[in-house]
This record gives C-alpha cells, structure tokens and sequence, in this order.
C-alpha cells in the first residue's frame, strides 16, 4: 500500500530552531545604520525590532530554544503534513519521488504564521502594545493581525497600494483578526506622504510600506516594527519547517538530493532548506542541492547585484549586505506572481555567493503551467508565489526522467492560493504577461545604491 502522508504527533513537534549563523563559513556582515552607515549596534536594531528577536539576529548558538508559550500555540496547526506527491510522480511519469511540505495548513494559509506567533510572544514579554508593519498581497498582515489577536497586541498594516485596491478579501481577513489595515503609501506618515506627492496613482511597493510602517512604529509609544522575512530571526523561525520535515523523511525511509523552495525574501525557502543545508556546510552531504526560486520580475539572485543596500525605499530601515535589484525598484503592476521583494535575506546571498546553493528564475507562466498540472494530479490549489518552487520540481522531474534517475524531490508548499484566483483566472484567459525586467530599469535602480566602504 502507497503512503501519502507523514504525519508527525504534536509530541514529536521540534522544540528548538536550528541557526545556521553557527555553520556558515561567511556568515554575513554586520547591519549598516541608514543614516550614517557606520555599524548598527544591537541598541539601534531593538529600537527597531523586539529585544528578544535582536538577541537572536546575531546569536551563533546552533540550537534556540522555542519558548513553551509559543510552541504551544504551533500545537494548533503544527507539525505540518510531509505528502509524497505520488499521483503527480505518475503524471509526470517521473523515476524521482516528490514530496512536499505543506505549509498551507495553517490558519491563514501560509509558513508566514510562524514567525509572526514567535515575534507577537516576544513583544508581549517586553510590555509593547503593539506592531506596525507591511504587507504586499496580505498574507504577512494577515499572519501578524492573527498573532497579535492570540497575545493581545495592535496591528497596524500598511498594504501595498495596488494590493489594498485589487486584493480586498486578505484585508478583510486581517480585519476579521483584528488589524487595522491602511494603504501604503500613506497620507499617515511623513515617507508615506512624500512619495504620495512624487507620484499620487503609484501602485505602491514593498520597500515603501516598509518606510511608512518603521515611521509610524517609531512615532507611536509602545509600538515596533515587525518584518516578515529577510532577516536572521525571521528564517530562524522558519527552520521549523525543515526540522519537522527531516523526522518526516526518516519516516519515509528518505534522505533528500533537492530541497527548494521559493523566494521573495526567503524565509519559506530558508526554512526548509536550512536544517539540511547545515549537513552540507559541514561536509556530511555534499551533493544535496539546495535551490531557491525567484520571479523574472524581481530578479534579486539571478540579476542583482551583491552588494549594501536599504531594505526599504526611504532609507530609514537597517542597509544590508544582500542581493539586490535596488531599494528604488517598483515591481510592474501588471505582474501577478508575488515575490516581489527588492532584496533576498543576507544568509542566503552569501551562501549563493559561496556555492553552498542555486538560484534561478522563472516566468510567472511558466510557474502557473506547472502548478496547474501538479493541482490537477494532487488537488491543492497552491499560491502563485509557490508556483515558483513548484515550476524548479517539475523541471528536475523531467530531468530525473530525461537521465532515468530516481532523485528525492522536495519543496516547500509555501501556502494556499484560494486569495489569488484573480492571478489564476488571467493565467486560464491567458492574460498574463511575462514580464522581464529591463535592462537600462534594473541599471537605474542599481545606480541608487549606498556608497560603502
Ligand atoms: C510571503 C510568501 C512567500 C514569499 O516570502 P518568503 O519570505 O520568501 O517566504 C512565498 N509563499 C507564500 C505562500 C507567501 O505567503
């Protein structure tokens, strides 16, 4: 009898986040301060962030405890199924065996759900009342708006514009938990109300809800900011993803040849890929491929460059050492797939950097033609930023079949995508543009970058 799921018991549930700072060989280079560019001193970066997530953005312990309130909360929904995806195997006719991760099964339908419990206990424990933060298509505001309702706290979600005006179920959602959602760029905040006078029908961007949300938690008492990805202790958090997912695969009898997930700042993909990665750092398994997968739309990996940059349009969020496509980049509008992030988490850039991983790109069809084959075989719908990692198994699939290889496949189902059947529906109306970022745009969004020695 074929075995589809593996299911781990609430008690076999990870009670600690791996860290991968304490394998790197280059672990990345210090946050820069935004104004200055001198080194950012873990007192600038908890005016910014909870005290208890900058311990852990430079801790070099391997293991981190994960607090019992929190893992009581993950008991709710966690440990997420592994699936072999054997009937999609079929439709491919595929030697490789696939599984997925599904991350989905959350309550509000993504990975971005563990972080934000982890970040909510922290600012609970230091007194805040509450997170301003951004959100593009609304899964992190909807995350965060959740997890500030289970411990208390006020959320206020700056939404990119074009999101705020085409998405509105995800903000009803958000609302549904509690959070008050504002489009971005705001007339709330200073940032918000200049790039408001530059261009009034801008679509918005990440990097510009970014600037209105650090503003508005730096003028209003008892608040911080919180982010969704990027950073160390955002992927950190993720890792549960792949520590549940080792215990699964041993279940299975399986060890991985390829882990992928997709990236727009990288913490669904890191998530998983971390705790395997950690083996190949020290030399344990060589060959694992580990691939992450962006948009031709927003190319950090593939086409940025690696170098400082902002983490937001208005140059008041911590510079970073990353890859990046420029702080000043505007996605298209007309670009449906999500991961739209200007910039890719600074463990990730330097482990690309250093060969340990791969990145690549696809367009946005490409990922839908993908996902839709692996839906109609599994069943579920997957979300369009998923559809990225689903498009990079799909083709080492085929390459499994083209070379008769049975490879372990495994990615990450980053999360549902009963919010973006707009983007599915132009995808079937063959609506959907495969937008490739020109060359003189990213050049221009590039010349921008912080002079740094
Ligand atoms: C936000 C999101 C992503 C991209 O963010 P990462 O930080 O790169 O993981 C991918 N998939 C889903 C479902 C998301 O909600």
């Amino acid at each position: 009898m074929k075995q589809y799921k593996y299911l781990l018991s609430e008690k076999d549930m990870p009670t600690q986040w791996y860290n991968i700072l304490a394998d790197m060989k280059n672990p990345p280079p210090p946050y820069l301060h935004p104004a200055t560019l001198n080194l950012m001193t873990p007192d600038d970066l908890a005016s910014v962030f909870p005290t208890g997530c900058v311990a852990q953005e430079t801790s070099r312990e391997r293991f981190i405890d994960i607090p019992e309130e929190v893992q009581d909360i993950f008991r709710m929904y966690r440990p997420t199924p592994l699936i072999r995806a054997h009937r999609w195997e079929k439709a491919l006719d595929t030697p490789a065996k696939i599984y997925y991760k599904w991350e989905g099964a959350s309550p509000t339908g993504s990975h971005k759900l563990n972080t934000a419990i982890a970040q909510a206990y922290y600012a609970k424990q230091e007194g805040l009342t509450g997170f301003a933060t951004e959100t593009g298509a609304g899964q992190w505001g909807c995350a965060l708006s959740l997890a500030g309702s289970y411990f208390g706290l006020k959320i206020k979600v700056f939404m990119v514009a074009v999101s705020y005006r085409q998405k509105p179920y995800r903000r009803v959602m958000m609302e549904t938990w509690g959070g008050e959602v504002v489009p971005s760029p705001s007339a709330e905040t200073h940032a918000g109300r200049a790039m408001l006078e530059q261009d009034p029908d801008t679509p918005g961007s990440l990097g510009m809800a970014i600037s209105d949300a650090l503003e508005y938690a730096m003028t209003h008492d008892g608040y911080k900011y919180s982010l969704g990805s990027v950073v160390n202790f955002v992927l950190l958090h993720q890792t549960i993803i792949g520590l549940e997912t080792m215990k699964q695969l041993e279940m299975a009898g399986d060890s991985p040849d390829i882990v992928i997930g997709c990236a727009g700042g990288g913490s669904n993909a890191a998530g998983l890929i971390y705790p395997f990665m950690r083996h190949k750092l020290t030399g344990e398994t060589p060959n694992l491929r580990a691939i992450f997968v962006e948009s031709t739309a927003c190319p950090s990996m593939t086409r940025g460059t690696y170098a400082y940059d902002w983490g937001d349009t208005a140059k008041t969020g911590p510079v970073t050492k990353m890859h990046t496509v420029g702080h000043g980049f505007v996605p298209a509008p007309v670009h449906a797939g999500g991961l739209r992030y200007h910039g890719i988490a600074p463990t990730i850039s330097s482990l690309l950097n250093d060969g340990m991983a791969e990145a690549r790109a696809y367009h946005q069809n490409a990922a839908f033609e993908a996902t839709l084959s692996f839906s109609n075989a599994e069943g579920t719908i997957l979300a369009p930023e998923t559809a990225h990692a689903v498009r990079a198994a799909y083709d080492e699939a085929l390459a499994c079949k083209e070379a008769g290889e049975s490879k372990v496949i495994v990615f990450n189902a980053s999360g549902h995508g009963h919010f973006d059947l707009a983007a599915y529906d132009a995808y079937h109306r063959r609506a959907l543009d495969d937008y490739e970022l020109e060359e003189a745009k990213l050049a221009a969004a590039l010349e921008g970058l912080p002079n740094v020695k």
